[in-house]
């Protein structure tokens, strides 16, 4: 389906991404702030000021002629964000946006597993969608031993994502019909890195729009469900909490030793005080930032080895760029990161 603003969208996208203003990019090819505006919102503008465009953003000029989806803004749920400045915050929505975007052009419309789940109001519980999506994505009740494979083979599109400057862990995009895309910092520790994603998981299937602090519990205690099902916690927690005992729980749930203690509060098997005992121990010694033991890092690899099969069967780093209208080296440094 064409997009009536697909140019403005795309336009606005890439100016975004690049952190830039209205008005700079307004000054940088000399027009006016309202000549911008309007391109922005579909207007025209001469040949000419569309190839200064591509020079100063760095794109082919070619790719505002050819555009037909939108590239409107990501929603992202993350209450962080609210601190966290505008144009940091602007420039990740934006790049969620042309990453959803390049991705339905190189891939085409990729079917997903995933389902959206209503809370209902709280007649549905965090935990009974985790449990759904499971499910749904036929994973019984047993450790998940790589989870950026399951959600790649559920059809999601995941990144490793400079993240740092809004000093968010993950964020997640997913529009109706589109293909459901989380980016993941670079700088997020393997321990940390599961639950991030189960997190993100969670507000991408139960959630609308910029996540409350409410939204925020319901992600995580769905992340908790999802990562180690209550049936299986229960079964599992062992009778005297030692450090060992604790340690052989996260070798395999793959969940951090923080992770475990605050499942075993949640689910009333271990006390305030012991579980405050716990924490004061993980932090004292370091732990909570540096954990023992620590988690294999998962890595994404669907869509660089999806590009690699393009790549085999005969097209050029230039066709594929092209298609996702990007210059050759960009493309390599965005979508080819995992391979090399
Ligand atoms: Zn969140």
């Amino acid at each position: 389906m064409p997009n009536d603003n697909a140019r403005g969208d795309f336009l606005e996208a890439l100016r975004l991404s690049r952190r830039l203003t209205q008005m700079q990019v307004a000054e940088a090819i000399g027009v006016s702030q309202a000549a911008l505006s309007k391109a922005e919102s579909g207007a025209e503008l001469d040949d000419e000021k569309w190839v200064q465009l591509a020079d100063l953003l760095g794109v082919p000029v070619e790719a505002f002629f050819r555009v037909t989806s939108s590239a409107a803004p990501a929603r992202i749920f993350h209450r962080k964000l609210k601190s966290t400045p505008k144009t940091s915050l602007n420039k990740i929505a934006a790049d969620l946006a042309l990453v959803r975007l390049r991705v339905k052009n190189l891939l085409g419309r990729q079917p997903t597993t995933l389902h959206r789940h209503e809370l209902e109001d709280g007649f549905v519980t965090p935990q009974e969608v985790a449990q759904r999506v499971r499910d749904e994505l036929q994973l019984g009740t047993d450790p998940i031993d790589d989870l950026v494979a399951v959600l790649e083979d559920a059809g999601a599109v995941v990144l490793r994502w400079p993240l740092e400057s809004i000093r968010v862990d993950a964020v997640a995009s997913w529009q109706e019909d589109e293909i459901p895309v989380i980016l993941i910092g670079e700088h997020v520790p393997a321990d940390r890195q599961r639950f991030t994603m189960a997190h993100e998981l969670g507000h991408a299937v139960m959630h609308e729009t910029e996540a409350t602090p409410e939204q925020e519990g319901e992600a995580d205690a769905f992340a908790g469900e999802f990562l180690l099902p209550a049936a299986r916690l229960l079964k599992d927690w062992p009778s005297l909490v030692t450090f060992e005992a604790l340690m052989s729980l996260k070798r395999k749930w793959g969940l951090s030793l923080s992770a475990l203690i605050r499942r075993g509060l949640d689910a009333g098997l271990l006390s305030e005080a012991d579980y405050r005992t716990w924490s004061i121990r993980l932090s004292t010694t370091g732990m909570h930032r540096q954990e023992p033991e620590p988690s294999r890092r998962e890595n994404p690899v669907a869509l660089a080895s999806a590009i690699q099969n393009f790549l085999n069967a005969g097209a050029s780093v230039e066709d594929l760029a092209s298609r996702a209208y990007m210059y050759p080296r960009e493309f390599e440094l965005t979508f080819l990161q995992e391979i090399s």
